[in-house]
């Protein structure tokens, strides 16, 4: 059987790429979960199986049993979360979900270091440690580390989209701080690499492992609250290297690839996210932006008036539109008025009006935020139009519906280079020839900034929640 791990390894590494590859699109994703779903399937069933010698040789007791419940208790908690989270909680889970990797790649990892000494710091017992070589402690101990920051950041990261911390927690000399707690746990871990059979080992293990915990508390702590998809996608990438040097330590060269797979994806979408929100990744892990500090800055370049309009004036304008635009936003999710906006698109698509969805990168609180939201209320995925293609012909857009966006499409991002957001792509909302902006109130988004659009002359506000307002331009469109 042994004979076959290697071309088990390449189909399973397979597998984890192409579940990757469908995931980029809404249209294929469903199917990206399965594919990849399978390959881990085949590497616990098959590679856990056949790299049991690999496991014998480092001194583990091969336990099938124990793998099998494992599997069941981990099946039934992801399907029970998986169907009763709400559309809106899905970043809290994301961040659960990649606290438990980042903490299961820690043990590990520390369970393999450890696992031959007898606790000499503590007990006094002689150390033992028969590493084979530096690079393999180190892997262990830069999975430990990684994953275990990875843990507890992620915690720190769910409670704060709980809504649990009111703001981001910060203090004069932080990141010094921090920076000295950093450089400690470097030591610990540069001199446990070459010092692993050392009297103090363990000891010096537990502090360096209890600092790395520390470390990701204090890490995501000072961050703004809304930036923690961010962090979470970070962390996810660290989680994904904790595994891959796992990986290296047990001799699984299936974590390996999950690992660097994951590691890779992760710090991609990262820095795709900071892109698009024209931030340095530097900015959203030692800025706090998002924080109190920032609200409502940019109102000094506002120029008009803001002019409210009513669901059955709207309903006369599209009444007479041809081409019509949607921008979903973060209100959108809040609101759960998708369904409302793929029965009005319908309604309009029924009538001869040619209806688009303009879809921004980062709209909403995570990536593909509105895909996903827009597909499980079955708005057809060729509506669906990337900000790129979408913006040239804005222009010739009768009326735009922005749906509780309202970062997305701040002109200031254009136009006024004071602005936080100066830089940042946008949808040119204010280019179509009537903008209607849906929202509760005059209250700044996510940027905690003013926006220019409200206030041009082809903009009029339908104020109320994003689902009401929907259901009552729906019934108004349907009596016209
Ligand atoms: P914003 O956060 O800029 O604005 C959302 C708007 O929705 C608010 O102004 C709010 O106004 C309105 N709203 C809230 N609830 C409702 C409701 N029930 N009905 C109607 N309107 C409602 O959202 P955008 O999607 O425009 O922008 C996303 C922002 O999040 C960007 O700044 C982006 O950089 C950031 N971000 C995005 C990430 C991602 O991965 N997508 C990750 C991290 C940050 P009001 O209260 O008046 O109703």
């Amino acid at each position: 059987m042994n004979t076959f791990v290697p071309y088990l390894i390449i189909g399973v590494s397979v597998l984890f790429i192409l579940g990757i590859k469908f995931l980029s699109s809404p249209k294929t994703a469903r199917s990206g979960n399965l594919v990849a779903a399978a390959g881990m399937l085949v590497a616990l069933v098959v590679l856990q199986k056949t790299g049991g010698d690999n496991v014998w040789a480092h001194g583990w007791t091969f336990n099938y049993t124990l793998i099998v419940i494992g599997t069941l208790i981990g099946l039934v908690i992801g399907a029970i979360g998986a169907y009763s989270v709400k559309m809106t909680s899905m970043p809290q889970m994301v961040a659960l979900f990649n606290g438990l990797g980042g903490g299961a790649a820690a043990l590990v990892a520390s369970l393999e270091f450890i696992k031959d000494t007898h606790y000499s710091g503590i007990a006094g017992v002689e150390l033992s440690i028969p590493h084979d070589s530096a690079f393999i402690a180190g892997s262990m101990l830069f999975a430990t580390l990684i994953g275990s920051l990875s843990f507890s950041g992620s915690i720190i990261a769910y409670l704060k989209l709980e809504g649990k911390f009111e703001k981001p927690h910060t203090f004069p000399g932080q990141n010094i701080l921090n920076g000295l707690i950093l450089l400690v746990i470097l030591g610990l871990c540069g001199w446990l690499t070459f010092n692993a059979s050392s009297g103090n080992a363990t000891t010096a293990f537990i502090v360096m492992f209890a600092l790395a915990l520390f470390f990701g508390v204090a890490m995501v702590l000072p961050i703004g609250g809304a930036d923690m998809p961010v962090v979470i996608s970070l962390l996810n990438s660290f989680t994904g290297l904790a595994v891959a040097a796992d990986g290296f330590a047990i001799n699984n060269l299936a974590m390996v690839v999950a690992g660097t797979l994951v590691g890779s994806s992760g710090t991609l979408l990262t820095l795709l996210m900071c892109k698009a929100m024209n931030r340095p990744v530097t900015n959203v892990l030692f800025g706090a932006f998002g924080s109190s500090g920032a609200a409502q800055a940019g109102a000094a370049g506002v120029v008009g008036t803001v002019k409210p309009i009513q669901a059955d004036e709207v309903a006369l304008l599209l009444a007479y539109a041809q081409r019509v635009v949607v921008v979903p936003g973060y209100g959108m999710a809040v609101a759960q008025a998708q369904h409302s906006v793929r029965e009005l698109t319908e309604e309009l698509g029924n009538r001869g009006v040619e209806v688009q969805f303009a879809i921004h990168p980062v709209a909403g609180r995570m990536p593909g935020h509105m895909n996903v939201l827009l597909a499980e209320a079955n708005v057809p995925y060729d509506q669906l139009i990337e900000m790129e293609q979408i913006n040239p012909s804005m222009d010739r857009v009768d009326v735009c519906l922005v749906i509780g966006a309202n970062d997305v499409v701040n002109p200031a991002a254009r136009e006024d280079k004071s602005s936080p957001i100066y830089g940042m792509p946008i949808i040119d909302a204010d280019h179509c020839k009537t903008c209607i902006v849906m929202k509760r109130s005059m209250a700044a988004g996510f940027a905690g900034i003013e926006n220019h659009l409200f206030y041009k002359d082809n903009t009029r506000m339908l104020f109320g929640d994003a689902k009401a307002s929907l259901n009552a331009l729906v019934a108004a469109v349907k009596a016209s």
